[in-house]
């Protein structure tokens, strides 16, 4: 479904991204982890095209779309959600959620008037992330994980096939740790594809069906969770050996 062939992001001298190459397959839940550093944000970034590559190619569904906009590979299917949630000053959760939703260009972010199919929409997701009752909260004055959730719900707004989410657990709690694991595995039974960096591995081997791990930019390894737990390059990567 999602191809990413030879990517590289190269910031001067630094190879951020140094021709890395993995696919996300239709239906299965994929990690991408790695050491800090080891470019799995950046690679993010490429894919949604928030940042354009260096070189390499992404192909989604047999399309190429490295050289499209953001928000014409969010109408092609792909959603990503950020590492630091994107609240908008002064904006309720719920005007947050329509406003972000990456189907609006950056022109329309600031569009005063929200649909009520949007505003039905966006309760609907609310609701299915079971947070309708911080709809009209201010976005701002939300814990770390409702953030989370909010910027989930942002997200769902384009209807996408393929979701990439950078850290969706990070810092958050773990009752909440175990809704939003709950909402990924939700969202995939329903049929949804998802690539996500995450950097509790406890939760990366119980969640998904495939790992890719990056070290230095390069994909070192590609594999179940468990060929991947018992693999030497793996083991010499997080304890600092590469
Ligand atoms: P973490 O797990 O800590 O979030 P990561 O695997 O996501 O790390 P990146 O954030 O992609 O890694 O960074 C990869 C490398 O690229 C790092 O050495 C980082 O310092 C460098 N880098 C990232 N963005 C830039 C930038 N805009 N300018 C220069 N160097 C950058």
């Amino acid at each position: 479904m999602l191809e990413v062939k030879n990517l590289c992001k190269y910031f001067g001298g630094i190879h951020a991204v140094d021709g890395c190459s993995f696919t996300a397959e239709r239906g299965k839940i994929t990690a991408l982890i790695g050491p800090n550093g080891a470019g799995k944000t950046t690679a993010f970034n490429c894919i949604s095209r928030t940042m354009a590559p260096t070189k390499g190619e992404v192909w989604l569904d047999g399309e190429r779309i490295d050289g499209l906009r953001p928000h014409k590979i969010t109408h092609k299917g792909l959603s990503r959600t950020f590492q630091i949630s994107r609240n908008l000053a002064d904006m309720t959760v719920l005007e947050n959620v329509i406003c972000q939703s990456q189907v609006r260009g950056w022109r329309d972010l600031f569009r005063p008037a929200m649909s009520p199919e949007e505003i039905e929409k966006a309760m609907g997701i609310l609701e299915f992330l079971g947070i309708t009752r911080i709809a009209h909260e201010d976005g701002s004055n939300l814990s770390y994980g409702q953030k989370k959730l909010m910027d989930l719900a942002a997200l769902l707004m384009s209807d996408p096939k393929i979701i990439l989410l950078d850290e969706p657990a990070g810092g958050v709690n773990p009752t909440l740790m175990e809704e939003i694991v709950d909402h990924i595995k939700k969202l995939n039974a329903q049929g949804m594809t998802v690539l996500i960096v995450e950097h509790n591995m406890e939760l990366i081997m119980r969640l998904c069906d495939r790992v890719v791990v990056m070290a230095q930019g390069r994909v070192i390894a590609d594999g179940t969770p468990d060929e991947v737990r018992s693999d030497p390059a793996v083991l010499d990567a997080y304890l600092g050996g590469v």
